[in-house]
């Protein structure tokens, strides 16, 4: 009797989790900074994030830098528009527009938006500050406060080229989803620091062609980044890649639905 109510938990556990886990789109394609290429969106805008959830895609990936005055705003260089993030206050920045009109986003804002919706997840890259280590662990606890007070560890995964930085999030929240991005550990390394996976510019899995396997033996997730030619995201389709990060996620959808 004891077995057959355990194997009714474990089914129903079972089933409560493929619910939950259903929720959020199931496919590779990772939006690099948005969809913005078709309409010509400001990259890492909210725009650029709404055409991603639009899309489908499993994943919309975003830059996030840290303002003079500790705010956490979204944006691929260091500068924005001319003015440089690290140095300037919010406020600053808010001299200037984006094409579009929006303003430049603050991580919480764009988090906010992130979450009106359960298809698509959050690829939260935690930018290298240039001002030093301090700076970038600095911006990782702000980071997982703000991810901690709006709620939204399940939609947001994080990416960081800083490993340091991917290691203080875990940290900070052992079961954060962090990916490390600059391809110099190994798959066993990567796990042995409790990294959820690996996202690693498509050249260093070439380089390192037994690193795919290694990494999906280990349980770590695979990412590619940025992968914009349909002869290289069926390259990846065929070793079984969890994610591939692109500025084409229409084309990557397609690759997808025409290799089924
Ligand atoms: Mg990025």
């Amino acid at each position: 009797m004891k077995t057959v109510i355990r194997i009714f938990l474990t089914l129903t556990v079972c089933a409560m989790w493929h619910v939950s886990a259903a929720q959020f789109n199931q496919n590779q394609v990772i939006a690099h900074r948005g969809a913005w290429k078709v309409e010509d969106l400001p990259q890492n805008s909210i725009a650029s994030l709404e055409r991603a959830v639009e899309l489908g895609c499993a994943g919309s990936e975003f830059d996030v830098h840290l303002t003079k005055d500790d705010v956490l705003v979204v944006n691929h260089d260091n500068d924005y528009y001319g003015i440089d993030i690290a140095t300037a206050t919010y406020a600053e920045l808010l001299a200037k527009k984006h094409p579009n009109g929006e303003s430049i986003p603050t991580a919480e804002a764009y988090l906010r938006e992130g979450m009106k919706q359960k298809k698509t997840k959050l690829i939260y890259e935690l930018k290298t500050s240039k001002l030093g280590k301090e700076r970038t662990l600095h911006s990782a606890d702000l980071t997982v406060q703000l991810v901690k007070k709006l709620g939204a560890e399940e939609w947001v995964e994080y990416i960081a080229f800083d490993y340091d930085a991917c290691k203080r999030i875990i940290e900070l929240d052992p079961k954060a989803k962090v990916y490390y991005l600059n391809g110099d550990k190994t798959p066993a390394e990567a796990k042995k620091d409790g990294l959820f996976g690996l996202d690693y510019h498509f050249n260093v899995y070439k380089k390192n062609p037994t690193w795919i396997r290694e990494a999906k033996n280990l349980g770590l997730v695979v990412n590619v980044w940025t992968v914009n030619t349909q002869e290289e995201m069926t390259n990846l389709l065929d070793q079984d890649v969890e994610f591939i990060t692109t500025d084409q996620p229409a084309l990557l959808l397609d690759v997808i639905r025409n290799t089924k």
